[in-house]
């Protein structure tokens, strides 16, 4: 499959790499990283990167400006998103040939040619592999690495969410083929303002937990405000919340005031989740979904329906065995 990419990569002149809206470092990295790893090989190619960045990954490097471009006459590669609606700036049926690389579970056909993986931690380690694979490994340098090292660390939780020998074998040759400095790396991802942390305090302080282990808490516009974040970074809080004893399911609900709309980001210790997120204008991983509704009320149906996929769980499964 990967010499299948690779040819198309080589056949295009101009190719364009797109990724999920609500941007996160894994769809980042793979995309900056993927760019990085075609101009090394390929100096005379155009490549974009696109969609709309967030100046907390500005690290990652810079997206480009969308130029005029021929787009049937170019290539698209869409990665880290199963979902037409979901791409961030690029409508696959424009362009002449296109790619879809992502670890999702499948949801639709978006593109010409599909390289489906959901057992794989991250998109990121998908472009790794596709590297290792093919030419593209004899002039990938250590900056691509390193993108592509931030996202597969973002995505797994720094290992909690996927933790596998495949996955510490594809580290490990990546750390030592390239001398990755993790503690260096560590330092952009981690780095928090004061204002996050105590945010954070906040959410532990109002976590509301349902009668079967549904975590969640409420972020208005006005709390948002007050700590001085934006609904995004409230919303990735949702990843400090793990290993709860009371929460089997957690959740943050953040109102998004520019958008007008409230996000639920959501994740999960057991019970599966994502298709209580795909009812709700939503989507994403088994144990990590989240999704979009419009009213605070739609946002408390959604956490009704996690309690009762909680109480379903600890019927059947148990509470204990996690
Ligand atoms: P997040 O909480 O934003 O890190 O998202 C967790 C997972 O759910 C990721 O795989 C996202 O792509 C997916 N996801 C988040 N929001 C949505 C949505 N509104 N629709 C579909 N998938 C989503």
């Amino acid at each position: 499959m990967w010499k299948k990419v690779y040819k198309l990569i080589k056949k295009y002149d101009t190719i364009v790499i797109a990724r999920h809206i609500g941007v996160d470092p894994d769809a980042m990295g793979s995309q900056l990283g993927l760019k990085l790893a075609i101009e090394c090989t390929f100096p005379e190619k155009k490549v974009y990167a696109i969609g709309n960045g967030s100046c907390k990954f500005n690290y990652l490097g810079k997206l480009d400006k969308f130029e005029n471009i021929d787009k049937e006459n170019a290539l698209l590669i869409v990665l880290d998103t199963p979902d037409k609606r979901r791409i961030d700036g690029a409508i696959p049926s424009e362009y002449k040939e296109s790619i879809k690389i992502d670890h999702h579970p499948f949801v639709e056909e978006i593109c010409t040619l599909e390289v489906i993986d959901d057992t794989a931690s991250s998109t990121c380690q998908l472009i790794i592999d596709l590297i290792y694979k093919t030419r593209l490994k004899l002039n990938a340098n250590k900056e691509v690495m390193e993108k592509l090292f931030i996202g597969l660390v973002s995505d797994t939780n720094r290992f909690i969410f996927n933790s596998n020998g495949d996955l510490f074998s594809c580290v490990g040759k990546i750390v030592k083929d390239y001398d990755l400095d993790i503690v260096k790396l560590y330092q952009n991802l981690y780095m928090r303002s004061m204002n996050e942390v105590r945010l954070h305090g906040y959410i532990a302080q109002n976590m509301i937990i349902t009668e079967n282990g549904v975590g969640y808490v409420i972020l208005t516009n006005e709390i948002i405000t007050k700590f001085q974040a934006d609904s995004g970074s409230a919303g990735n809080m949702v990843n400090d919340f793990n290993y709860i004893d009371e929460i089997l399911v957690w959740a943050m609900v953040s109102e998004d005031k520019k958008n007008d709309l409230v996000k639920i980001n959501i994740r999960s210790r057991g019970p599966v989740i994502n298709e209580v997120a795909e009812k709700y204008n939503g989507g994403g991983h088994k144990m990590a979904s989240g999704a979009r509704v419009t009213t605070m009320e739609e946002a408390k149906l959604l956490i009704n329906d996690l309690d009762k996929v909680c109480k379903k769980y600890i019927k059947e499964v148990g509470y204990e065995d996690n």
